[in-house]
């Protein structure tokens, strides 16, 4: 998984940049299903949104990281003034989603993986990583102590 664009795309950044009514509206039209595609590139997404009117084309969205933070451009009237629209909202939610079950299936892959692990193994690893990394230490010695609290 690449892309620039995971660093710098949070849900509270776009919601921040689009304001509470245009983050609701972008909210609802992702749950509405109404995203096509959503596909990321080198430090961009594109996507497309089926338009609530039938008679009307399907919106192409764009959302890239430049140099001063996200540019945006969507071809509803809103996002042809460079307005951060609806659209590009939901494009950006559906690929959240997206990476979030990625990595909920990643973590999935994990457990079972650890699961067939002995103990020992398991024990002679984390204190691996641990030593690597202070922070992983620090974490493992919180889950002893909290597991030790509950007795
Ligand atoms: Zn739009």
């Amino acid at each position: 998984m690449d892309s620039g664009i995971a660093n710098i795309l949070h849900r509270g950044t776009i919601a921040v940049i689009a304001g509470a009514r245009t983050f609701e509206r972008g909210e609802r039209c992702f749950a509405a299903g109404r995203v096509e595609s959503c596909e990321a590139g080198r430090g961009e997404l594109r996507g497309v949104v089926r338009p609530t009117e039938a008679a009307r084309a399907p919106y192409a969205t764009r959302l890239w990281v430049r140099a001063d933070g996200l540019a945006y451009e969507c071809t509803c009237p809103v996002g042809l003034e460079r307005r951060l629209c609806k659209h590009t909202v939901a494009i950006a939610l559906a690929h959240l989603e997206r990476e979030r079950v990625e990595a909920d299936r990643g973590l999935d892959v994990l457990r079972q993986a650890l699961g067939a692990l002995r103990r020992a193994a398991l024990s002679e690893g984390r204190l691996g990583i641990a030593r690597r990394d202070p922070e992983v230490a620090d974490e493992l010695k919180r889950m002893c102590l909290d597991a030790l609290s509950r007795g």
